[in-house]
């Protein structure tokens, strides 16, 4: 799987593009990374959603199934140790250090992701807006306790179905967004205004369909940011981009990043 995304060398229009997008990010006061499921697919994260990925073995719960019925509390949690397993082996790439690197040198403000990894943190990243939770913590779904991830996991390696929350006991659940469940509103306001206080927008590794990645790159857009994508395939947003680069991220973006 990881023989896809190597070795890629840029072409020259490419390597002309990294260079305006390096200046760009040295020139820039409010720059903003977003980032979705390409970035982690190059660390090792399965997708998902792909065929044999843990969401097509698994019927999906709804938040609202996870409330009203134990059967489906089983069988999320059951699908959500087995996804939490492939985190033992993962490490940010090329790509998530180059963020890190940028962020620390002043020429990004942070990060938005649709990632629940957390490998952004892990890579040194500071400021990240999680549009979708993390897996890295669970939170109570009674009275909003938040856990780290690992002893909770360990608890239901040893046979505790559902764990509860040791504050009320209520059910706990990993503090990320599920079907049926709205995104966190204080999140997705801050989303919105950096998106729109941005002068540079870099789009990386989302295929920009889903909501809301599919609008945070046109408010900054429509706000007046230089828009770059950079994604191994086309995205609807291509058309409005300032530089669409068709590449894979973790070759990419160390070269973007100049600050060494
Ligand atoms: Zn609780």
């Amino acid at each position: 799987m990881m023989s896809e995304w190597e070795p890629m060398r840029m072409n020259d229009r490419q390597q002309a593009d990294v260079a305006k997008i390096a200046e760009a990010l040295r020139n820039a006061r409010g720059a903003v990374a977003f980032t979705g499921a390409g970035i982690s697919t190059e660390s090792g994260i399965p997708d998902f959603r792909s065929p044999g990925g843990v969401w097509s073995r698994y019927q999906p719960v709804m938040f609202q199934d996870f409330l009203a019925d134990h059967d489906a509390r089983v069988r999320y949690w059951r699908m959500k140790h087995e996804a939490y397993g492939a985190y033992a082996t993962v490490r940010p790439n090329a790509g998530h250090d180059a963020l890190a690197r940028l962020e620390a040198a002043g020429r990004l403000v942070g990060v938005i992701t649709q990632n629940i990894d957390g490998l952004h943190q892990a890579a040194g990243s500071r400021t990240v807006h999680e549009l979708h939770g993390t897996d890295r913590h669970v939170a109570c779904v009674a009275c909003g306790k938040r856990f780290d991830a690992e002893p909770v996991h360990a608890r239901v390696e040893a046979g505790e179905a559902v764990p509860e929350c040791d504050g009320c006991g209520g059910w706990l659940k990993p503090a990320t967004i599920s079907f049926g469940q709205q995104l966190d509103p204080d999140v997705l306001s801050e989303t919105i205004r950096l998106s729109r206080e941005a002068d540079v927008f870099l789009a990386i590794g989302s295929s920009l369909v889903v909501e809301p990645a599919a609008s945070l790159p046109v408010h900054a857009k429509q706000a007046g940011a230089m828009l770059v994508i950079i994604n191994r395939d086309t995205t609807p947003l291509d058309d409005i981009a300032d530089v669409v680069i068709h590449a894979a991220i973790s070759v990419v973006l160390p070269v973007i990043d100049d600050t060494k």
